[in-house]
């Protein structure tokens, strides 16, 4: 498995992780867009949101859960951040294993496209 990111789940590419549990890793992007730029992933290899089973689901759910705790302890609750998932090509999908974008610590575009 040559993807970058089950690569970083299994320590074989160094990473800034700020965060994991059992099922989730979150990490620093090498090219962040925002002051707090974070990447939470599922440590299982799921390629996007459109391949997410329906059994998955609630994986989401967790995955949002670490960001809002992450955006609490960042001190960003209530200054507010963005949470951002693209799936395949045109919706700006580089890295092709499911992750949610969390960005903060400057006010963001109104554009979202
Ligand atoms: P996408 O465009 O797929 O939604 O976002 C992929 C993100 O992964 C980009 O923001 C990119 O900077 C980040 N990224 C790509 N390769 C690496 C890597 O090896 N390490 C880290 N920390 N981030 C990466
Ligand atoms: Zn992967």
């Amino acid at each position: 498995m040559d993807c970058i990111f089950c690569q970083i789940v299994d320590g074989k590419i160094p990473a800034d992780i700020v965060y994991q549990d059992e099922d989730v890793i979150v990490f620093r992007d090498i090219n962040p867009v925002a002051p707090t730029h974070l990447l939470i992933i599922p440590k299982k290899h799921i390629s996007s949101l459109a391949h997410l089973p329906d059994a998955e689901i609630p994986l989401i759910g967790h995955m949002v859960k670490i960001a809002n705790q992450l955006a609490r302890e960042g001190g960003v609750a209530e200054s507010g951040y963005r949470l951002v998932i693209n799936s395949g090509e045109q919706g700006g999908q580089l890295v092709p294993h499911l992750h949610m974008h969390l960005l903060s610590g400057r006010r963001l575009s109104d554009a979202i496209g």
